[in-house]
């Protein structure tokens, strides 16, 4: 890595997510010419590795980029660190010239921090500041949930609706996490929560059940959740219809199309693994993980008396059929008194902790005011989230 400062302009404030399956990265780069698509200097090959998980804010005082990287592949990620000399002095703002100790150490959270930061120390040099991962999601997600008004929506029957949240008014909630695993945290306040549930169902079972039912190993997550999309999950799902001969169970609000049994109807069909086709198998894991995860986090909701549940997570990626099936199993476990609400920057809440974590230490300016100025007052959102495919948010700031 060159550390000459001198030679870029890329001075920059970096945080990671080390989880276990992405590297989440978030860093602000103060660079004059803001062309949104000129920010980061990534190579074609690089390009190519880490496309599907560029975003981009770019506001008044900067590009605030958002990227993800396999945490298999963390080559990629500390090759893009490097050749990027995102741990340059820029790290200290108020300092003109840190210590060489200052210009290697950058926050990190979840579990790769511990795990790979011998790593981070042998190639780059770098010591990984360790942030706890609950601390950072609690963070993110309040600090997004206060920077931006268009942070928190509902998602139902292919109708999405943003929602305004009243910063006085925004606790308690119910964070659910959907990561390779899902953590769901009662937040009471801004650094008031505990984790109260979680299930090992969860993002990581989608993909890692899912290639080895469909013996697709090779697949890609988006290639699954692809293939979901053109499944029909009645070939394997045993239905309420299916037991009661096409009727509805109607005397206790169950419609003949409602799953009796994930997977039930492989019991009786004298079919082999092969039998089924890849996509309608990837539609069933789809619907039973999410219909499973909304459910437990409403019985969570209902036991702590949160009125609010709010999902985050890279498991859901702006998935329109995901969401729709979380959203309707709290709408129906709950007779319609719960909605399930999604964020925006899901996949990035323990990195915007993270982030707004150097605060705390006094590195300059405050790094959780700054990030609510980015998101809220210099961006003007011009882009979706990602919705399966890969997509930038591009942000123009006014
Ligand atoms: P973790 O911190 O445990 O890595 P994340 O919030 O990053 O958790 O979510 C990881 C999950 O996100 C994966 O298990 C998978 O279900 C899903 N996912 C979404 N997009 C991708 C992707 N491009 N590559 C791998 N997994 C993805």
């Amino acid at each position: 890595m060159d550390e000459n400062p001198t030679k870029t302009n890329q001075s920059a404030h970096l945080a990671l997510d080390i989880g276990g399956t992405l590297i989440k990265m978030v860093y602000l780069s103060s660079d004059d010419n803001c062309s949104p698509d000129s920010q980061v200097k990534v190579s074609q090959e690089e390009s190519n590795e880490i496309s599907d998980g560029l975003m981009k804010c770019h506001t008044g005082k900067g590009t605030l980029h958002f990227l993800k990287f396999e945490t298999s592949k963390i080559d990629d990620c500390l090759e893009f660190i490097s050749s990027n000399q995102l741990c340059s002095h820029g790290d200290l703002p108020d300092k003109k010239q840190p210590s060489a100790h200052d210009r290697k150490l950058i926050k990190a959270t979840g579990g790769g921090a511990f795990k790979f930061a011998d790593l981070f120390m042998e190639r780059l040099g770098i010591t990984l500041d360790k942030v706890d991962e609950m601390d950072c999601l609690v963070a993110g997600a309040n600090s997004l949930l206060k920077a931006n008004n268009q942070e928190a929506f509902t998602y139902m029957n292919g109708h999405k609706e943003y929602l305004q949240i009243d910063h006085n008014d925004m606790y308690p909630y119910l964070l659910v996490n959907i990561g390779s695993g899902v953590s769901m945290i009662k937040v009471e306040g801004d650094e008031k929560f505990e984790r109260v549930s979680g299930t090992s169902v969860g993002g990581g079972t989608f993909w890692g059940l899912g290639k080895l039912l469909t013996n697709c190993k090779s697949f890609s997550f988006d290639e699954l959740l692809k293939l979901s999309h053109v499944g029909n999950n009645r070939v394997i799902d045993m239905l309420v219809g299916d037991i009661y001969g096409g009727l509805d169970y109607s005397k206790i609000g169950l419609s003949s199309t409602t799953i009796a049994s994930s997977f039930g109807k492989a019991i009786s069909e004298n079919k082999e693994l092969e039998d089924y086709k890849p996509e309608d198998m990837a539609r069933s894991l789809l619907r039973m993980i999410s219909n499973n995860i909304g459910q437990i986090s409403y019985l969570n909701a209902l036991r702590f008396g949160l009125k609010r549940i709010f999902f985050g997570g890279f498991f859901i990626r702006g998935h329109e059929f995901t969401m729709d099936t979380i959203s309707v199993a709290v709408d129906f476990w709950s007779k319609g008194e719960a909605k399930a609400m999604f964020l925006r920057h899901e996949g990035f809440l323990g990195a915007l902790g993270a982030y707004t974590s150097y605060q705390k230490e006094g590195s300059g300016e405050s790094m959780s005011h700054q990030l609510v100025e980015q998101l809220s007052n210099g961006v003007q959102c011009t882009g979706e989230n990602q919705r399966l495919l890969p997509a930038e948010i591009k942000s123009q700031g006014k």
